[in-house]
């Protein structure tokens, strides 16, 4: 079978399209349409800077390539530079960490490593066990104190945008997570490309080139350019994540089926937002410019949530310390 684009071989059937392509085609096409992701929800512009939140897995190395080869177009665009936060996880992060500095050092791109014990006092494996008698998971840290270190020193590196590689399978599960959680807040306020702007600045816009991509095609991407794969997974993921870990399945089972369902999913939530949230915008929908006024963690002096006495970053350093 031939190439839809060219002569060669063809070596990937995309479903979606119904398009067969050869690998350099292949690579284009990924590449095309992560431009025209940026372009179209205007993620960013030559003249800003973008900082890039890896971790060394592949997700983070394709949006890291592609925001650097965006970037490269302009001689006088800033220069991209990469954070990565080290949770502290034993014989899971060292692999990660040495990845990202080895791409990090062939693409010339300046890496800031910040630690969990630097920035919030403590490693994630140095409180894993206080965890179950707190009722709270080791996702839930992690996830909040790396988004906390990560804002903090795109901050410091005076970023106008903060790339993160969520792709679109991730889009499509936490589409249905809040769903299932009845969630409409969440859902409304964290549209699909990535957070609003926060008038007050404390938080650096975060966006998504790679929405649109499929986590199958970053796989077959990361192959194809020779990137290289974490083969060490976390060791605390097998006992977390699970309502996320069931809709994954369930998604993945549906695919089979209809290989459009995760962008469906995808258009529906920015159908949602379209169409609710502006409905919404003076009862339900928090603006963050409303929170100014009002909910600043006394500890942090950060934004924090309407019904909060302290942040939950705050509150989990309290609580682990
Ligand atoms: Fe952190 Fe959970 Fe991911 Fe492990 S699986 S790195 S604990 S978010």
């Amino acid at each position: 079978m031939k190439c839809k684009y060219c002569s060669q071989e063809a070596v990937y059937h995309r479903k979606i399209s119904n398009e067969l392509v050869c690998r350099a085609h292949f690579l284009q096409t990924i590449e095309k349409k992560i431009r025209k992701t940026v372009r179209k929800y205007q993620m960013f512009n030559p003249q800003e800077k973008v900082v890039v939140g890896v971790s060394g897995g592949k997700d983070s190395l394709v949006v890291l390539y592609n925001v650097l080869k965006l970037q490269e177009r302009n001689p006088n665009s800033p220069v991209v530079e990469a954070i990565l936060i080290d949770e502290g996880i034993e014989g899971y992060r060292q692999e990660s960490i040495q990845i990202a500095i080895g791409m990090c050092k062939k693409w010339n791109v300046p890496l800031h490593i910040v630690s969990f014990k630097d920035g919030f006092g403590t490693s994630l494996d140095d409180v894993i066990e206080k965890l179950p008698s707190l009722e709270i998971n080791a996702c839930t840290v992690c996830g909040t104190v790396r988004r906390r270190l990560l804002n903090q020193k795109a901050r410091e590196l005076h970023a106008d945008k903060l790339a993160i590689g969520h792709n679109l399978d991730d889009q499509a599960e936490t589409f249905m997570q809040n769903i299932v959680r009845n969630d409409l807040k969440q859902l409304i306020n964290h549209p699909p490309q990535g957070n609003e702007l926060d008038p007050t600045g404390q938080f650096i816009p975060r966006i998504k080139p790679l929405m649109m991509i499929p986590e199958a095609e970053i796989t077959r991407y990361c192959y194809y350019n020779n990137f290289p794969i974490q083969s060490t997974p976390c060791p605390y993921v097998e006992g977390f994540f699970i309502l996320r870990r069931e809709i994954q399945g369930f998604l993945n089972h549906l695919e089979n089926q209809s290989a459009e369902i995760k962008y469906n999913l995808l258009k529906m939530h920015e159908n949602l937002i379209g169409r609710v949230a502006l409905k919404l915008e003076t009862s339900q929908k928090i603006s963050v410019g409303e929170k100014k006024s009002k909910n600043f963690c006394p500890a942090c002096h950060s934004l924090m949530g309407d019904q909060r006495k302290m942040c939950y970053y705050c509150e989990l350093q309290q609580k682990l310390s």
